[in-house]
């Protein structure tokens, strides 16, 4: 999508009301700036998405997509590893009925069908629009490291490369990323690099108000990320 595009998007959205945008245009919100996300597409019905994952190929992650459903986990409606026919009508209709259990008034859009990433070391890159700061951009290790111990930092975006390198290297746990008993190191440019496209991103589009990219997968080459949220103001 053009910045044009994406705007008109944005502001669709917030005429009719709606706060969070959909994971897949957050995730062609993310390809725009340069951000590799797994291959991916929306199912409508099992048939669709048995489709889907044998074009993506097995293994593939099924995720409901309702604006009604913010974290999709506690709503039973990610299921990871699904190797094969047979698995992915079960995990579908799982998913339908776990959506449904947990609030009845969702309105479902469909299942994303996604790639599964290789495992990798896991960051988080956020935003958060601050009264006075104007966008600020936040990085850190995910899982129990942002929930527990709190390890982020932040920069009043936009940053460059450089930048974002030195706010990657304040992080307490920057040895995890570096690599210990024999881990490679994790590859730091790209990494640098979408932290840094990223921060422009929340910049062009001051609507944003809220941007949550957890978890980023990276390897010593290459990253992807997994899950992107977009709330607007
Ligand atoms: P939410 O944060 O809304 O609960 P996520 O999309 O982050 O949903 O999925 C929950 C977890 O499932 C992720 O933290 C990640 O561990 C795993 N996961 C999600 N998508 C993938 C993927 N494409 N490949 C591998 N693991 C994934
Ligand atoms: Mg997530």
């Amino acid at each position: 999508m053009r910045k044009e595009e994406i705007s008109i998007q944005i502001e669709n959205f917030q005429k009719r009301g709606e706060k969070f945008l959909p994971e897949p245009i957050c995730e062609e919100i993310l390809t725009s700036y340069n951000i590799p996300t797994p291959t991916a597409y929306l199912a409508k019905n099992r048939e669709e998405a048995v489709k889907f994952a044998q074009k993506i190929e097995f293994p593939v992650v099924l995720k409901v997509v309702s604006p009604q459903i913010i974290h999709k986990s506690d709503a039973g409606g990610v299921i990871v590893g699904i190797k094969n026919e047979e698995e992915i009508k079960t995990a579908f209709d799982k998913i339908l009925e776990n959506a449904r259990g947990y609030n009845s008034k969702a309105k479902i859009e469909g299942v994303y069908v996604q790639k599964m990433a290789p495992p990798g070391r896991e960051v988080i890159i956020g935003s958060i629009k601050d009264r006075q700061f104007g966008q600020v951009i936040m990085f850190g290790l995910g899982g129990i490291f942002v929930e527990v111990l709190k390890d982020v930092v932040f920069r009043v975006a936009p940053i460059d490369k450089e930048e974002a390198r030195e706010m990657i290297n304040e992080i307490k746990g920057l040895p995890i990323l570096k690599g210990v008993r024999g881990e490679k190191q994790i590859d730091f440019d790209s990494l640098s690099a979408i932290l840094s496209s990223i921060s422009q991103l929340v910049v062009d589009f001051p609507k944003i108000g809220q941007l949550d990219i957890n978890p980023i997968r990276v390897y010593p080459k290459g990253l992807y990320a997994v899950d992107a949220r977009i709330i607007l103001e």
